[in-house]
């Protein structure tokens, strides 16, 4: 594979060919990619083949600046499709199944490879693209769907929508909800939500657009199954680059096998966790990311000194059922930053801020002004989530 990519791919070939083995080979980062396509508009000099054998592109959600395009030919598609599939096997979904993707069919990857995946599983694939959310609740009703996949926090919308038209999810046919784009299915209280909600059982995965998806549930939902047939990984100190062993957080860095036509080397995911490679209970062997995706590297948060991930702040949230939507303002006092957090409180907000500032301070060490503000008014997501603000 080296010698195929050191030949036909630029952007690889000078890393490639300078070393003599893997662990030689630089880290590719992100801010590569972007430099590349922008001195190579638009697609940038990872591909490996002629543009003309590329069928697919999509693009990277931008929530850290410019969007990235990322091509697929047929063969680089069909093993993102086999990827995903190891995410529904993972959590049951089986012949019969009827897969609904509550999506509206954007250029993100993530729900067209869930999509048909699911056909290819042999499945019946419902779209929920062109829809609202009313209609999406009725579609799946009338249906039958029985898994739904879509993000974290849209699976809450559509709980939350369902409450006010009087649906009871809960008793629909749905028995797995899958989900990805943000960590919230593996925060113990969103799982649990979500799973209450529609009476499912809630898995996680993690996937990138411009990786491929990586980690997967099994049944026994121990951490996140690494796909390592497809997928070399390696932990790293996110400061020094040198590597960490299982059981010490690092930063996640990635090789995809099976994505020719724009493949991605060492690459640093950004992602922060922590690998046990100790056997599953479910007979899979080889590297899990214990307790999910605990944070990205960029997303971190320092309030007077203490460090901070949103997923921390969205796990304290939603131990209270009564907060429908959330948003964390972090503000810039005399070089101090400060966290606001905002609830929409459905019913009495009584006590609740007081409440959720205690428990701040007692689990996270740090002090949040909680203001609660009337219902409706703070943004709903579809994809992914963004609750953070910075305010100068
Ligand atoms: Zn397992």
């Amino acid at each position: 594979m080296r010698a195929f990519l050191a030949e036909r791919n630029a952007f690889y070939t000078d890393r490639l060919k300078r070393c003599r083995q893997f662990h030689d080979i630089p880290f590719t980062t992100k801010q590569q990619l972007v430099d590349d396509q922008a001195d190579s508009p638009p697609f940038g000099t990872n591909l490996t083949f002629p543009i003309e054998n590329y069928t697919r592109i999509h693009q990277t959600s931008g929530t850290a600046g410019k969007p990235i395009l990322w091509l697929d030919t047929p063969e680089s598609w069909n093993w993102w499709l086999r990827c995903w599939a190891e995410v529904f096997k993972g959590a049951g979904v089986c012949r019969g199944d009827r897969v609904y993707v509550a999506f509206s069919f954007g250029p993100f990857i993530g729900f067209w490879a869930a999509f048909e995946a699911a056909q290819q599983m042999g499945l019946m694939t419902i779209s929920g693209g062109g829809q609202s959310t009313e209609q999406r609740l009725q579609s799946i009703l009338q249906r039958e769907a029985t898994v739904l996949v879509c993000t974290p926090t849209y699976a809450l919308r559509l709980a939350d929508v369902a409450r006010e038209l009087g649906l009871e999810m809960s008793r629909s046919s749905i028995r797995v909800t899958v989900h990805a784009g943000e960590p919230g299915a593996s925060i113990p209280e969103t799982r649990k939500r979500i799973e209450q909600s529609f009476g499912a059982k809630t898995f996680d995965h993690v996937g990138m657009t411009e990786m491929g998806a990586y980690g997967f549930e099994c049944e026994k939902q121990s951490g996140l199954h690494i796909n390592e047939d497809e997928f070399i990984a390696e932990m790293i100190d996110p400061a020094t680059g040198a590597e960490v062993e299982d059981g010490q957080k690092g930063e996640l860095v990635l090789t995809n096998l099976g994505r020719m036509g724009m493949p991605l080397i060492r690459y640093r995911t950004g992602d922060l966790s922590v690998i046990s490679r100790d056997p599953c209970e479910c007979g899979r062997r080889g590297a899990r990311l214990m307790g999910g995706v605990l944070g990205r590297a960029d997303d971190m948060i320092t309030i007077r000194g203490i460090n901070v991930f949103p997923s921390a702040v969205e796990s304290i949230v939603r131990r209270y059922p009564e907060i429908v939507e959330f948003a964390i303002e972090i503000h810039r006092h005399r070089e101090m930053h400060e966290l606001h957090l905002k609830v929409e409180v459905a019913g009495n907000p009584n006590g609740v801020a007081e409440r959720l500032a205690q428990e701040f301070s007692n689990d996270l060490r740090i002090r949040a002004k909680v203001e609660p503000v009337a219902e409706g008014t703070l943004p709903r997501f579809e994809l992914k989530s963004r609750r953070l603000r910075v305010v100068e």
